[in-house]
C-alpha cells in the first residue's frame, strides 16, 4: 500500500515507467497463448477464487502492477475462452487479431467519439464504415449508420425511426408530443422475434401488447400467408437468423407486401445479416435492401470485439430527428459527422476503430471466407453428431447454428450438464417446439475442423455417461 497523498505523482511515476502496462501486455499475451487449448468455461477453482475480490472499498491506493497481476491471477482463469475454437454458446463471435489489436491502440487514444472536434480519426472512420457497410449489405444510397453497443440498442434506434416517420406523416411530433393521444402505431412482429426486439417495443412505449404476432413454420421463418393486412401506420419487424435455427425470413415476399402498403421494415439481423457478405450464401438475404432500417453487430459473425453493434437506417432525416429532440441534427454534416448525433448515447469509445480494423483486414473475400468457413463447420457438426446413436439434428443448417435433439428433456439436460462440466467445449441450453435441446453457434474464426471433432466426441462421451449413470441408478 502506498500510504501517499500525492496520488497524481504516482499516476505520472506509472505513465513514464510504463511498468503496469508492459505488466498487462505480457500478462494479456500470456493469455492468449493459452486461449485455444484451455478449458473452455473456468474450473472450480477459478470460480471459488473470484472470493478474492471480496473486500472493502480500499483506504489507500494500491500500486498499479499489483492491480494488474490481481487481476490476471484470479480474472484471467475465471473467464470462459470466447477467443477460442471451441465455445459455441449463445450466438458470441470471438475477435480478429487485427480487430483486437487495433482496440489495443485506440484504448491508448481515448478518445470521446461524440463529435467530430473531439475526435477527427474516429469520424472519419465512422464515415467510411457506413459506406463499406452500404456495399456489403447491398443497401440504398441513402442509408446512415449509427455505432451502437449492440443490436439491442440498434433495434431500438430502427424502431425510433419509423415510430417518428409515421406519426410525422400523421403531422403528430412524437419528440415533443409524445405517445399520449398520439395516433396508434401497429407492430406486426414473428412469433420467433427475437426478445432484444420486444425489449426495444416496451422502451418506446408502444406496449409488448400491440404486437401483432404471425405464426412461423418449423424452422421459425415467417409464413408470408399469414401477415395480416400491412397498412402506412405499421411497422413490420423481420428477422435474418432465428437464434436456434438460424433460418432468414423470406423476405423478398414479405418486403414486396410491406412495400405495397407503405409499411415500414426493421430487420434485426443481429448475426444473419453478414450472410450478405458471402459469396455462397448471399441468398439467404436476398430483399433486405427493401427494408427501412437494418440492425447488426460487429461482435457476433463479423468477430470484432465485444460492445460493436450497427443501426443503419434508409430514412436519414427520420433517424436523425428520432434520436435528436432538439432538431441539431440539422449540422449533421457529411465533412464533420458528429457521431452523436447518430447514437442514443452521447459520449461514446471509439469501437469504430476495431470495426474498420477488422473489415480492413478481412476485405470482401477474407469476409466471405471466414462466413462460409462458420457454415462448413457448422455441417461438419451436423454430420458427425448426427451419425451419433440418440442425437438427432432438428434444424436445418442453413447458416452458423446447429440445434441438437436427444430422446428426452432428461437425457438432454444431463447431456449438457454433463458436456458442460467436461469443459472441452461449451454449448447451452435452448427450447424448441417444447422440447429441450442444445443449441451451437458457429460463431468464431478460431473453429477448426479439429475443434468439431473434438466437440462432437465431447457430445459422444457425455451422452454415454448421462445413459450408463441412469442405468446404474434404475439397477
Ligand atoms: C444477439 C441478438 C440480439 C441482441 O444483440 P446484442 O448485441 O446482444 O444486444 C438481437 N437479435 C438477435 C437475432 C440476436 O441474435
Amino acid at each position: 500500500m502506498t500510504k501517499n497523498n500525492s496520488i497524481q505523482a504516482t499516476m505520472f511515476r506509472d505513465l513514464e515507467s510504463k511498468s503496469a502496462y508492459e505488466l498487462a501486455k505480457t500478462c494479456g499475451f500470456h493469455y492468449l497463448d493459452h486461449a485455444l487449448e484451455r478449458n473452455v468455461f473456468p474450473t472450480d477453482k477459478a470460480m471459488e477464487d473470484l472470493a478474492k475480490f471480496e473486500e472493502k472499498l480500499p483506504e489507500w491506493s494500491t500500486p498499479a502492477k499489483e492491480v494488474i497481476r490481481l487481476l490476471h491471477v484470479y480474472g484471467s482463469p475465471a473467464t470462459v475462452s470466447q477467443i477460442g475454437g471451441r465455445y459455441f454458446g449463445f450466438v458470441d463471435g470471438s475477435a480478429v487479431p487485427a480487430g483486437m489489436a487495433a482496440k489495443l491502440l485506440a484504448t491508448f487514444w481515448d478518445q470521446n467519439t461524440a463529435m467530430h472536434v473531439m475526435s477527427p480519426i474516429s469520424s472519419k472512420l465512422e464515415c467510411i464504415v457506413e459506406n463499406w457497410l452500404k456495399e456489403l449489405f447491398n443497401l440504398p444510397q441513402s442509408t446512415v449508420a449509427g455505432f451502437v453497443s449492440g443490436t439491442s440498442p440498434a433495434n431500438f434506434c430502427g424502431l425510433a425511426a419509423a415510430r417518428w416517420r409515421i406519426l410525422k406523416r400523421l403531422n403528430w411530433d412524437v419528440n415533443e408530443r409524445g405517445l399520449r393521444n398520439a395516433p396508434a402505431i401497429r407492430i406486426v412482429a414473428g412469433r420467433h422475434a427475437h426478445s432484444a426486439v420486444v425489449k426495444a417495443v416496451g422502451l418506446l412505449g408502444f406496449g409488448k401488447d400491440i404486437i401483432e404476432w404471425v405464426n412461423t413454420d418449423d424452422q421459425g421463418r415467417m409464413i408470408p400467408e399469414k401477415l395480416p393486412a400491412l397498412d402506412d401506420r405499421t411497422i413490420l419487424i423481420l428477422q435474418a437468423g432465428e437464434v436456434n435455427t438460424g433460418a432468414f425470413d423470406p423476405f423478398p415476399q414479405l418486403c414486396e407486401k410491406a412495400k405495397a402498403a407503405n409499411a415500414w421494415v426493421h430487420i434485426d439481423g443481429a448475426f444473419g445479416l453478414w450472410a450478405a457478405a458471402s459469396d455462397t450464401l448471399n441468398h439467404l438475404t436476398k430483399g433486405i435492401e427493401l427494408a427501412d432500417s437494418w440492425a447488426v453487430d460487429g461482435h457476433k459473425t463479423l468477430n470484432t470485439p465485444y460492445d460493436c453493434g450497427i443501426a443503419l437506417c434508409k430514412d436519414k432525416e427520420a433517424y436523425l430527428a428520432a434520436l435528436q429532440i432538439s432538431g441539431s441534427y440539422l449540422a449533421a454534416s457529411d465533412e464533420a459527422r458528429d457521431g452523436m448525433l447518430f447514437t442514443p448515447e452521447a459520449s461514446r469509445r471509439s469501437r469504430i476503430v476495431e470495426l474498420w480494423a477488422t473489415l480492413k483486414f478481412l476485405g470482401k473475400k477474407g469476409l466471405s471466407q471466414m462466413i462460409d468457413g462458420m457454415h462448413d463447420r457448422a455441417l461438419q457438426f451436423e454430420r458427425e453428431l448426427g451419425s451419433i446413436n440418440g442425437i438427432r439434428i432438428i434444424n436445418e443448417v442453413v447458416f452458423n447454428q446447429v440445434l441438437v435433439g436427444f430422446d428426452s428433456d432428461e437425457i438432454t439436460q444431463n447431456t449438457l450438464k454433463r458436456i458442460q462440466e467436461l469443459r472441452e467445449c461449451w454449448v447451452g441450453g435452448s427450447v424448441w417446439d417444447g422440447k429441450r435441446t442444445i443449441r451451437i453457434s458457429v460463431c468464431s474464426w478460431a473453429t477448426t475442423p479439429d475443434d468439431i471433432t473434438r466437440s462432437a466426441k465431447s457430445f459422444e462421451r457425455a451422452l454415454r455417461e448421462t445413459l450408463e449413470s441412469s442405468l446404474s441408478m434404475r439397477n
